[in-house]
Parts: C-alpha cells; structure tokens; sequence
C-alpha cells in the first residue's frame, strides 16, 4: 500500500506523507533493493514520542543523580530501591521494573560479580572496594526511559576500577559508532574491540533494545559483532547501548531460585553502563544524559 503524497505520514506526525517520511522511505527502499536488512515503521518513532521518551529520560537521568549523591558503604541495595521508588513516584513517574513479568522491586542493583538483573536486598549492605550497577526505567506519561551507571564505594582494587572503566569506555565507542543509515553490526564491533583491547569480554545473548513506547522493543542490540553488517539505523530508532563487560570470561548463569539474577560463570568483576538514544538526521542524541 503505497500512500499518495498529499496524505497524512504513517508515522503519526499529523504532517502530509511528502512533508515527512517521504524521502525517507525513498531512502529505505533504495538501500532494501541494495540488499540491507532495513527497519520497519513500526522501529521509527516521530518527534512527538521523541520528545516524550526525552521528557521521561529527564526524571531517569535526576534519579540516577539522586543516587549517585546518596550512595554509600553500609547502604543496603534495598534501601537504593526505595529512594528509586520513593523518587520516582514523587516525580509523577512509575519505575518499569516494578512487577515486570513479576520482577518485585523498582531497580536492578548489580553488585561485582552480578552482570545484571540483580534483586535489591536489606541482605545485600554495600562494602568498602565494591562496584555496583544500579539500572533505572522510568515511566512518565507512558514513555519510557532507560539508563545505568557504576558507583564505586570506597577504595576499590586496581581489577575493579579497570572494568568499571572499560566499560564506560565500551558505551561511549558503541554510541560513537551510531551512524544515521549505518548498521547495527557497528555499534557491537566498536564495543567488542574495545573490550578486546584491555584483555575484557562482553557478555551475549543479553544486549540493548529499542525502548520508548514498551520497556523492551525491537531491535535487540548486540555488544558484539561486525561493521557494516545488520539491520540499517534509520532516523527515529530510540535504543539502549549497555555492553556487560566481563573482567574474565564472557559466560554467565541465572540464579535458579530467583530466576533474575545474572552472575558470571568464572566468579569475576562485571560492569555495566547504558543510555537511551534517538537516532537522529545528523547524528544522535542521547536522551538519558
Ligand atoms: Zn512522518
């Protein structure tokens, strides 16, 4: 079904077809006849879910600035939770985790060897020398938003502090290697080298995902791979880039009594940063920042 110029875009924007989406579509289907995997409209977000997605991106990026000011030895990962929910809530905001396929709290708190999906705890009280990811969603006004970061408590050793590092490092050449009509396959070969580079690895079969309108959206976003290669990045793919990066090796096991909790195989550090992004004409632009 191919719309006539004059009618309103697919895309919502309430603009005629040739004022919007039109030259991009061209686009599309120029570089799907080139034989590129390309997105359908159902990953392109408008400008209106844009500004809402970065709206709710605000409240995600002043939480996760509220626990970075209040992160502490002897905080218990429960408590983190309750100033997540706490603060959420008095924002106008929901956290997403909150009954997530029955997920029980409102963040993810993952602590040294924890990859991610770790459940807060009153058990689990923070030490000297350890690292620790705390993983926010937020709801407002039905737009979601998605981001984590590593907090360091107290001295940490020489091990810590490298991965804490490379995996920042490995967000900002994943983000940096986000091209309007490039390849998804880029994001992971920038993440996967750098990793590669200090001995690190980067854990699969977990990765990013388009977020925005539902918590978890296609496409799923692999830290690993190869330029040039995979689904085209079209403006309007809002997405998360949160490479787990594995201090030894990159396998993993699921906590079998609570069913969430991600650890790595060998027993070694994992850290863990994420932001939501907008492709956009230009560049990107991140929208939890
Ligand atoms: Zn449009």
């Amino acid at each position: 079904m191919k719309l006539g110029k004059n009618e309103l875009c697919w895309c919502g924007s309430g603009k005629k077809y040739k004022k919007c989406h039109l030259d991009f579509d061209e686009r599309l289907e120029e570089l799907r006849l080139k034989g590129c995997l390309v997105p359908p409209h159902s990953m392109i977000k408008n400008q209106q879910q844009i500004d809402a997605i970065r709206e709710s991106g605000i409240i995600n990026t002043a939480l996760l600035d509220e626990v970075t000011k209040t992160i502490h030895e002897g905080m218990s990962t429960e408590e983190i939770d309750d100033l997540v929910y706490e603060f959420t809530m008095s924002h106008g905001a929901t956290p997403a985790p909150l009954g997530y396929e029955g997920f029980p709290k409102s963040c993810c708190t993952s602590v040294n060897n924890e990859v991610c999906h770790g459940i807060p705890s009153r058990n689990v009280v923070l030490r000297e020398g350890d690292i620790v990811n705390v993983d926010v969603t937020t709801i407002y006004h039905g737009y979601f938003s998605d981001a984590s970061r590593m907090f360091c408590i107290g001295k940490i050793s020489e091990e810590a502090e490298k991965i804490v590092r490379v995996a920042k490092e490995c967000l900002e050449a994943g983000i940096s290697a986000v091209r309007p009509w490039g390849h998804l396959g880029d994001i992971g070969a920038a993440i996967q080298a750098r990793a590669e580079q200090d001995g690190c690895s980067i854990v699969r079969d977990i990765g990013g995902h388009g977020v925005g309108i539902e918590m978890h959206e296609d496409p799923y976003v692999c830290h690993v791979g190869e330029a040039g290669t995979g689904l085209i990045l079209a403006p309007g793919m809002v997405f998360t880039i949160e490479p787990m990066v594995n201090l030894g090796t990159q396998k993993f096991f699921i906590d079998k009594k609570n069913g969430w909790t991600v650890y790595t195989k060998d027993g070694k550090l994992s850290a863990q940063w994420e932001h939501t992004l907008v492709v956009t004409e230009t560049g990107i632009e991140i929208l939890t920042h």
